[in-house]
């Protein structure tokens, strides 16, 4: 919770200078408590105030950034405990567990494979999870030299012996990964060491008043970048903390628990372990750690991660702008669909799995699909007209026949009087485009 209107004002110079672009300290107050200001806004707040309004108004969950460059992952700055209040913002980062006893460089050469297009969109896991199986600090330094050379992704190094650790986290320093895991045996070391490197630290506790007392030890030492771990590894326990910590954080601004947490697979089949990842990622960690390395078993959870922290406000469009599948003629058939990203795919991979090369014209309706762009009014005869026209179809074909969605047959009347174009009512769900394609238009 952030501080009332009145209790930031307390804390202003009460000159009403207008300087930060309001008439009164009052109302800069009620601005600032409402997040529509910043405190730096203000000249002449003093030093003691900043100290205590800067505070007040930092996230409830702090940023926390591995690596560096383009593929530096950021963890935290939630502000919601459900996505429908507002939004998540930072998609859980995926790590893929490798060992220093494999053959490193091609385990990290596969990690590389694990990108993927849907939807129009890139899907990547994110981090290298580094862990020390030998016990041998030269190999440990060595494998993480091999990740580092290997791959430009953040890697997460785990040992809990700190001499170990320093070896390898000193030699990939560079690359800011996540030192894996400060305990109440080695913090002390631990700390000294990502303060030394300015790495991220992970706390590991037994238990969550285990963790919150550790987090203080290590806070006091003068590192605040840190990621949460229980120390649990029971699936209901591990969302139990999850949750715990989010709450404690979002609802209370606990501040032990003001960072983001991780949580590691344990399950060994591998469509358990992607269950049980899933439920992490909901609920609510920042960075999970798992086994799974193959495309088809991390597809489904990159897609759920995708669904979850997209804005629920903003519906995932593509351009309203017609597409040429495959080498059209001016035969080609039209199909009409919605701009809502979801929809446009896979009217798409429908189309091309037909094999009749067509245009599709997604109609802009704020990107929402088919029947509820219908039901508010945004797919219309005019809105299709209007569609028609401004991808110049006339111009690409010489018929004037469209498909229309099985769906909203029933604007069949209304396009066709309104636009000039005959309509042909095309298959209820996109499933069906390839037969209904073959019989009315292969050749
Ligand atoms: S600049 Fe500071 S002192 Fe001046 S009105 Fe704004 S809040 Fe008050």
């Amino acid at each position: 919770m952030g501080l009332t209107g009145l209790e930031i004002f307390k804390q202003l110079p009460k000159t009403n200078t207008g300087d930060c672009g309001f008439p009164t300290c009052l109302a800069f107050a009620m601005a600032l408590s409402a997040g529509k200001t910043s405190l730096d806004k203000c000249p002449h707040v003093s030093e003691e105030a900043k100290e205590v309004l800067g505070a007040a108004a930092a996230p409830p969950i702090k940023l926390v950034k591995v690596g560096t460059g383009e593929y530096a992952v950021e963890m935290g700055e939630e502000t919601e405990l459900f996505r429908h209040d507002k939004r998540f913002y930072h998609p859980a980062a995926i790590a893929v567990l490798i060992k220093d006893t494999e053959d490193v460089a091609a385990c990290v050469a596969a990690f590389n494979e694990l990108e993927f297009e849907r939807v129009g969109m890139h899907y990547v896991t994110d981090l290298v999870a580094l862990q020390c199986a030998s016990g041998d600090a030269a190999k440990f330094k060595a494998a993480a030299e091999t990740v580092a050379a290997n791959t430009n992704k953040p890697c997460l190094l785990i040992c809990q012996d700190a001499a170990v650790m320093a070896a390898a986290a000193t030699a990939v320093a560079a690359k800011k990964p996540l030192l894996y895991a400060a305990t109440n045996e080695n913090y002390e070391e631990m700390t000294a060491l990502a303060q030394k490197l300015a790495c991220p630290l992970a706390v590991k506790g037994n238990g969550l008043a285990d963790l919150s007392e550790l987090v203080e030890k290590i806070t006091k030492l003068g590192h605040k970048e840190l990621v949460l771990d229980s120390g649990n590894r029971e699936t209901a326990q591990v969302v139990a903390d999850l949750t715990q910590i989010r709450r404690l954080a979002v609802r209370k601004r606990f501040r032990p628990f003001g960072y983001p947490a991780m949580a590691f697979t344990t399950k060994e089949d591998s469509l358990a372990e992607i269950t049980q990842a899933g439920v992490y990622l909901a609920k609510y960690a920042g960075l999970i750690v798992l086994h799974a390395n193959k495309k088809a078993e991390l597809l489904p959870l990159l897609s759920w991660r995708q669904n979850l922290f997209t804005d629920p406000q903003k519906p995932i469009q593509v351009e309203a702008k017609a597409v040429a599948i495959g080498d059209v003629t001016p035969d080609s058939p039209v199909y009409i669909t919605t701009n809502f990203s979801l929809t446009y795919y896979i009217v798409e991979s429908e189309v091309e799995a037909s094999k009749v090369p067509a245009y599709i014209l997604p109609v802009n309706t704020g990107g929402v699909s088919v029947l509820t762009a219908w039901a508010a009014g945004k797919l219309t005869g005019d809105s299709i007209n209007k569609a028609l026209k401004e991808n110049e179809l006339e111009v690409k074909v010489n018929h004037k026949t469209l498909v229309l969605p099985g769906y909203v047959a029933v604007l069949s009347g209304n396009t066709e009087e309104v636009s000039g174009w005959k309509v042909l009512i095309g298959p209820r769900e996109a499933s069906g485009i390839s037969k209904f394609a073959k019989e009315k238009f292969a050749r």
